[in-house]
């Protein structure tokens, strides 16, 4: 069938044949099918949906479209872990050598930050000399050897996502769930895994804002993985308020060696653990969630969790010296400015708003060409439900390279101040979440 054929049965809610999905993806990676006609079929799904046998093939042909490395040589398990990203989501950092210490292999290509949220790769590369750019005969082999590598995604990892995503992004389609979730699944069973645990975020940080829609999400990426034979576990974690104390790449990378030297703040260490605890199950070296999350506790806490980032470290370039002496190795802004919160109890804290102002500082990106300040970010020392006294140590400490009378402080400021909501402390309120795990979906 021609393209417009296609496009046409899907405008008026035909299913499409596996045939049909396959060429027509084929038509959109070797660009035969033109931008107007690949972003007629995008709202014709937006609005009629893939069944779900299209969505299966569709993701298929997407993971297809490029290479899909063989990591069959690796007697290991080989379990992933994908968030749908939140602001200060370092958490892939200390995971993946924890992981990798308790005997699972972790084959990770990262994303970069976009927006809001941060991405693993720019935090890596704030480590001096990090590469990210290893061939993938280079990932394989230091999967095999220390169990873990930390690459980007090669222009040969599902190529079709690449026009799709582009071409969503500009035509309003982005929000589609069966989109969302083939374009996730397409990059993630490229990478030759066994099982993914998906990090499902929640909340107003997040790209899914209830529990309901997220769930939905899932249920699709569980049903693309299960199809393809791999072993999926989805988490929903709420993403009310930034995840630890740090959002920008340096000030991550501290917080992470902190996690895998067994510290770092409370929720930070909570994600590792059960995220982690999972992808062990998922690789088959824990009988359930609980000895999971005790397994990687023990690697984080007895030092072999940083002994094999140390060596992933040294092995991609880096300076691995990171691991002992964090401040003496990665970039430190010029400026540190400190700002109080007003007293009262924390009701709210917008973590998008705390991402933008990051950005803003130069920790992120406005688009794919901006560069960014691996030193710039934020350290935020407020958590939901915390009552400020008056005379109170600053709460949020402003880390930048800007210039004093630059616009961009002025603004980042005003972020920051409307990200909290803060009420006398007698006003009514409810205990904020002790976890921010919100369901396990096994
Ligand atoms: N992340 C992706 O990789 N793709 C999407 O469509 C949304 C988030």
């Amino acid at each position: 069938m021609l393209p417009v054929q296609l496009i046409r049965k899907k405008r008026d809610g035909g299913t499409l044949e596996d045939a049909e999905i396959r060429g027509f993806i084929a038509g959109v990676t070797d660009g035969s099918i033109p931008d107007y006609q690949v972003a007629a079929m995008l709202m014709a799904v937006f609005f009629k949906g893939l069944a779900d046998g299209e969505l299966a093939t569709w993701a298929d042909a997407m993971t297809r479209s490029g290479d899909v490395i063989d990591l069959s040589r690796i007697a290991r398990a080989k379990v992933d872990k994908h968030s749908t990203g939140g602001v200060g989501d370092k958490i892939s950092i200390p995971l993946a050598p924890a992981v990798a210490a308790c005997g699972v292999a972790v084959p990770m290509v990262s994303g970069r930050g976009l927006g809001h949220t941060g991405g693993t790769l720019d935090k890596l590369e704030s480590i001096p000399g990090f590469r990210i750019d290893l061939p993938v005969d280079q990932f394989a082999a230091q999967v095999d050897e220390l169990g873990v590598c930390l690459i980007g995604q090669t222009a040969r990892i599902a190529p079709a996502d690449k026009r799709l995503y582009a071409l969503r992004d500009v035509t309003a389609t982005v929000e589609s769930l069966p989109m969302i979730a083939s374009s996730i699944m397409s990059k993630k069973l490229a990478e030759g895994i066994d099982g993914l645990v998906i990090d499902c975020k929640v909340g107003r940080g997040a790209f899914m804002k209830t529990i309901e829609r997220a769930r939905e999400l899932c249920a699709l990426m569980r049903a693309i993985g299960q199809r393809a034979g791999k072993r999926i576990t989805c988490v929903l974690t709420d993403m009310n308020a930034p995840i630890g104390r740090t959002i920008g790449n340096a000030l991550e990378i501290r917080e992470s060696i902190e996690i895998l030297r067994g510290g770092g703040p409370r929720d930070s260490r909570e994600l590792t653990h059960v995220l982690g605890g999972e992808m062990l199950v998922l690789g088959g070296v824990a009988k359930d969630a609980a000895d999971g999350r005790a397994q990687i506790e023990r690697a984080l806490g007895d030092g072999r969790a940083l002994e094999v980032f140390r060596k992933v470290v040294a092995a991609q370039g880096g300076d691995p010296r990171v691991c002992d002496s964090p401040g003496s190795v990665l970039p430190k802004a010029r400026t540190r400015e400190e700002l109080a919160l007003r007293t009262g109890r924390v009701m709210a804290i917008d973590s998008e708003a705390l991402g933008i102002a990051a950005l803003i500082l130069g920790a992120g990106r406005r688009t794919t060409h901006d560069t960014i300040d691996p030193a710039a970010g934020l350290v935020v020392d407020a958590y939901l439900g915390e009552v400020i006294a008056p005379g109170a140590p600053p709460q949020v400490i402003l880390c930048h390279n800007l210039a004093p009378g630059d616009s961009r402080l002025a603004e980042a400021r005003a972020m920051i101040d409307g990200a909290f909501v803060i009420q006398p402390i007698d006003h009514p309120h409810s205990e904020p979440p002790a976890s921010r795990i919100l369901e396990v979906i096994p």
